[in-house]
């Protein structure tokens, strides 16, 4: 299951060549996609991958005794061990494939949650997570009347980590922060976060939501330190509809299915059930084998283009287009971390995001307006929502040129 390193020099012109969407035009024009953050676009390696699945063996898993069930259980099974691989866990047992980031939260909301939640116990969080790190831990602060907490941002978009210490008291069990903002691109130091919380208390369980950040850098799940890492296929270069929950074998273990029904058992009579073994236990009915065939032709497709190469291009495109955009008056960039990747929102003084956005696409550039799913953020800097454009390794600095003339134009007018 090696991968082998195909693009020795990185060459964005080939890069693209691989990404058949990126060569369709919108109206006459050619597409320039900005939405990374949101989804990404799929290799050929992906669709292809896909595509054959369909083709050559599509048949249930684990159940068949014929040939093409044997093929595609194995091709589900050498997914798990793919993304062990990938993000360093002990064990493919560790990995449990879900529906995305947000499931898989859930999950762990439900879980281990209401089985280790109680009564006036408290749950930290942070002002920058997206809803899907903020809502499942609201319910469960009303189904065992428990305490949220926030970790605040500073006027540059950073975690205050001197307000987190304050937080962490004798009452937290759970810590669930993101690895990078989606709205503002800030990499938050988790590895210093998860120290701390285990240094007050080693039980706290502490989920790094990393929706953002597997495909930007090399993340080692046990280099971190962290009890759960989650995030979502899609944005990674894979199909939509899988993600990944990484969980300690002895946590997963530990606690109890979310879903229940098919696959997930061992025994079943009308007494009682056994459930299966982790990860099984936690991936009730039919999985999405489609899924995590594209998701392993994601990672040999990230592996083969390497991290290094991956984090220079997106590094140039963050600078070179933070520039043009600081030269635009009336512009303010929403989140200028020192530790930031390729993700920048910005607003305009005296216009609407939606406006902006409008106005761009008629240009054949995609970006996203409004909250991004971070509500209490855009409370925070007390603004109704951004523009935001997100930069994958594909992107060039001659589309960014496009997006600011473009953008230009769109302010102009607007005005
Ligand atoms: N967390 C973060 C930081 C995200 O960016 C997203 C997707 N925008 C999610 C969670 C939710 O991911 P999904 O919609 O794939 O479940």
């Amino acid at each position: 299951m090696q991968d082998t390193l195909t693009k020795k020099i990185f060459d964005v012109d080939e890069v693209r060549k691989d990404f058949p969407i990126l060569n369709r035009e919108v109206d006459g024009k050619p597409l320039v996609y900005l939405d990374n953050a949101a989804t990404s676009q799929k290799p050929e390696s992906v669709i292809n991958a896909i595509s054959d699945y369909y083709s050559n063996y599509n048949a249930n898993i684990h159940r068949g005794v014929y040939s093409i069930s044997i093929k595609a259980s194995e091709a589900y099974e050498n997914a798990k061990i793919k993304v062990k691989e990938f993000i360093n866990a002990e064990s493919e047992r560790e990995i449990v494939f879900t529906r995305g980031t947000t499931e898989a939260v859930n999950l762990i909301a439900y879980s281990y949650g209401l089985e280790n939640v109680n009564e006036g116990d408290e749950v930290i969080i942070s002002e920058m997570e997206h809803h899907a790190n903020i809502v499942p831990w609201q319910v469960l602060r009303e189904k065992k009347k428990a305490v949220l907490k926030v970790i605040p941002v500073n006027d540059n978009g950073e975690l205050i980590i001197d307000e987190f210490k304050k937080l962490l008291s004798d009452k937290t069990k759970i810590v669930a922060v993101c690895q990078i903002s989606n709205t503002l691109g800030t990499i938050n130091p988790v590895k210093e976060i998860v120290r701390l919380a285990k240094e007050k208390n080693k039980n706290i369980a502490v989920i790094v939501d990393g929706a953002q950040a597997i495909h930007h850098t090399k993340v080692d799940v046990r280099d971190i330190g962290a009890d759960f890492y989650v995030f979502s296929s899609h944005k990674m270069y894979g199909p939509m509809g899988i993600g990944v929950l990484y969980g300690r074998a002895e946590l997963l273990e530990a606690i109890p299915p979310y879903q229940t029904g098919g696959d997930m058992i061992s025994t079943v009579s009308f007494k009682g059930t056994t459930y299966n073994d982790i990860p099984m236990k936690f991936e009730a009915g039919t999985p999405n084998v489609e899924g995590a065939v594209g998701l392993t032709a994601a990672i040999s497709y990230i592996n083969n283009t390497g991290f290094e190469a991956i984090h220079k291009q997106e590094t140039e495109l963050l600078e070179y287009a933070t520039e043009q955009l600081d030269l635009i008056k009336g512009l303010r960039i929403i989140g200028t971390a020192k530790e930031k990747t390729g993700v920048i929102s910005f607003v305009v003084e005296g216009l609407n995001a939606l406006d902006i956005g409008i106005m761009l696409d008629t240009s054949g550039v995609a970006v996203r307006t409004g909250q991004h799913c971070t509500e209490p953020l855009m409370d925070r800097f007390g603004i109704p929502g951004t523009v935001r454009v997100s930069f994958a390794f594909y992107n060039t600095k001659e589309e960014i040129d496009i997006f600011v003339n473009a953008l230009k134009k769109a302010i102009e007018i607007l005005r």
